[in-house]
């Protein structure tokens, strides 16, 4: 044992205390988990020295036989992780075994709920890696040397997995990184032969290098204990390079809990090999679940790049489109060279094809999911429907496919829940309908219940109902679907098309004619605050309503504009009155002038509110409906 020098204790992060209290409160019970994240690791460390080491041929230091060891000392109670990748300096290891570098962790942290089932679920998605060693250990120590460091420069971590940390300098022969876990009062289960090889069988196989335990031997007496000799356990070999037919299920879901740091099984996947012009493999996931900083702009993204088998960088992004950030996988590249940079993909043309096949791959697997698995699809548009809703402005190319994933909610179905689709829409229309009819909103509750839906219901019409705030942009992206063109029910003159007959549409015109008087009475009245004033073929309940002019802005942008601090251009309403509503005709017979503007002006703002706008003059509404109320009762 060499002398350990420069010895420091130092604190963890706020956030590493809180997850490790959290991940011991609550991944007990299934524990041996710890085990595939620190192979994973070690698995990754790997790769990166397999990388380096193409420009760096030194970092090898003449050992190229690159694997992962696992053992263990029944009577110490330890259990020994042990690899010959990358390492760690010094500096490396009080960051990164210190701290949590992801961003939006600190927010993360404080949306834990304290209830252990639900925690366990987001801890997962946040991925524990390393720390998950504290689940079975209540002393880690890291013996570690980055590649290319002289001997001398080794590092030893040592943590109880408390408030703090120790790390020394210390001599260290070999590179790479050497983790022993000195297991928890009742944790000697793991510091078995047995135990460990069905461990790594179950969620390692896939690791592309050897893992090895040592080979069971047996002490002759009398003669000296034989050398350690080792065994590989594990497959050891890439898994997206085997035909798809060999793979089987369980072994795409470990593979991706290892490439995606999740808990959980992946919705759907697909593993493709292509051949031809260009070359490459690819093996694409579905999470079952957003991540949790799904909405962070800097948090990283994309798939994992290999060339030729070695693996060249974690979250390549130039490979999918933005709304499809919560993919994860690996694609690996016969074409590229192996000194490929960040830089060089944002414009290789061979990577704008790769990207508009994966994109291509990525739409056909939803489509599948959501044909043959209906229930999994809602629950992958619970999670992920928002920022699929990004794609029709993101992805020209592909605006109809995507449009054909979107799920919406609907007059036709009473749960509120995003769940029909254009095509089920479509298919059950109205004999004659060639338009999608769609209104958007602030919430259910104010939408399903609209002034603007009457006329559709009492047609038997079925309207979406938009009300998520990216909708209204959404649709401005969105012209037809199967040649079918979407109609703002809230805008504009509606027109029903050949859903109006020609005694509707007669009857309408006749009165207008009729009511040309009123027309001009409450054009007077209402003056600024409209830009017409028109007898409405939208209502058969309510007395009023306000569209909105075809070329306006909705209420939704409006206010995503306002709450940005942006100028909205000035728009007015279209006032539009149902002629049959008794108030209306209380209107018309009002003599005086007087009278009349106070009703207009009470009905255009009740229509404003109904419409889920705020009133300009709040106070001025309440004192004309008072007055009017102890008018009545006098
Ligand atoms: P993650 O793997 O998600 O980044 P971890 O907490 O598991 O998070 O590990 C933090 C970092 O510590 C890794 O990103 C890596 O830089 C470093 N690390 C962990 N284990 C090893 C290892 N065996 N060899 C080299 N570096 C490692």
């Amino acid at each position: 044992m060499s002398v350990e020098t420069q010895k420091e204790t130092l604190g963890f992060q706020t956030e590493v205390k809180q997850l490790l209290h959290l991940m011991i409160h609550s991944l007990y019970s299934n524990k041996e988990i710890f085990l595939r994240e620190l192979i994973s690791n070690a698995s990754d460390a790997v790769d990166k020295l397999r990388f380096e080491a193409l420009s760096k041929p030194e970092l090898l230091e003449g050992g190229a036989e690159l694997k992962i060891r696992v053992s263990f000392d029944k009577d110490a109670q330890t259990v020994t992780l042990e690899d010959n990748g990358i390492g760690m300096s010094r500096e490396d290891v009080i960051t990164h075994l210190g701290t949590i570098a992801k961003s939006g962790t600190a927010d993360f942290m404080k949306n834990l709920s304290g209830d252990q089932k639900k925690d366990s679920h987001l801890i997962g998605q946040f991925g524990v890696g390393f720390y998950s060693a504290f689940i079975v250990a209540d002393q880690v120590d890291v013996f570690s040397r980055r590649a290319g460091l002289p001997a001398s420069e080794g590092v030893h971590w040592s943590s109880k997995g408390e408030g703090d940390f120790e790390v020394a300098t210390l001599e260290k022969a070999d590179r790479g990184t050497r983790i022993v876990l000195h297991l928890k009062k009742g944790e000697d289960e793991f510091a078995d032969g047995y135990r460990l090889r069905n461990i790594i069988k179950k969620y390692s196989d896939h690791i592309a290098l050897p893992i090895e335990l040592p080979k069971e031997q047996v002490a002759v007496e009398g003669e000296p204990a034989p050398v350690q000799e080792w065994e590989t356990v594990n497959r050891a070999s890439a898994l997206w390079t085997r035909p798809r037919t060999e793979v089987k299920d369980e072994e795409y879901q470990e593979f991706y809990k290892h490439i995606a740091h999740d808990f959980e099984n992946p919705l759907a996947w697909s593993h493709n090999k292509v051949e031809g012009k260009l070359e490459y493999n690819s093996l694409l996931y579905v999470p079952a679940r957003a991540p949790f900083d799904l909405y962070q702009r800097e948090a990283p993204r994309g798939l994992k790049l290999y060339v030729q088998r070695v693996f060249v960088m974690d979250q390549a992004e130039s490979f999918l489109p933005l709304y499809l950030r919560f993919i994860k996988g690996v694609v690996d590249s016969n074409d590229l060279s192996l000194n490929v940079s960040r830089e060089i993909l944002q414009k290789d043309p061979i990577i704008d094809s790769m990207k508009s096949a994966l994109t291509k791959r990525v739409l056909d697997m939803l489509e599948k999911l959501a044909k043959n698995q209906p229930e999994e699809y809602k629950g992958f548009w619970k999670n992920f429907g928002q920022v699929m809703k990004e794609g029709p402005a993101e992805d020209f190319a592909n605006k109809e496919k995507i449009a054909g994933l979107l799920r919406f909610a609907s007059t036709s179905d009473e749960s509120g829940e995003q769940s029909v689709s254009l095509a089920e829409y479509l298919a059950r229309g109205k004999e004659g309908q060639d338009k999608i009819y769609y209104l958007t909103g602030e919430s259910y509750a104010q939408v399903k219940n609209s002034p603007h839906l009457e006329v559709f219901r009492k047609k038997g019409i079925e309207v979406l109902l938009l009300t998520d705030r990216i909708d209204e942009w959404l649709m401005s992206y969105l012209s037809d679907f199967d040649g079918k063109g979407f109609v703002d029910v809230a805008r504009g003159d509606l027109d029903l098309g050949k859903l109006d007959s020609e005694e509707d549409k007669k009857a309408q015109e006749e009165v207008a004619k009729d009511k040309e008087g009123l027309i001009e009475r409450l054009k007077t009245a209402l003056g600024d605050a409209v830009s017409e004033v028109r007898v409405s073929h939208r209502l058969t309940d309510s007395p009023a309503i306000l569209a909105i002019g075809e070329q306006d802005l909705g209420l939704q942008m409006r206010q995503i504009l306002e709450a940005s601090g942006q100028k909205v251009p000035d728009s007015k309403p279209i006032f539009e009155f149902n002629p049959t509503h008794p108030l209306i005709g209380k209107l018309d017979n009002e003599q005086s002038e007087d009278r009349f503007g106070e009703l207009s002006h009470i009905l255009f703002d009740q229509a404003a509110l109904a419409a889920g706008d705020s009133l300009k003059d709040p106070a001025a509404y309440v004192r004309r409906l008072n007055k009017l109320l102890v008018e009545l009762s006098a």
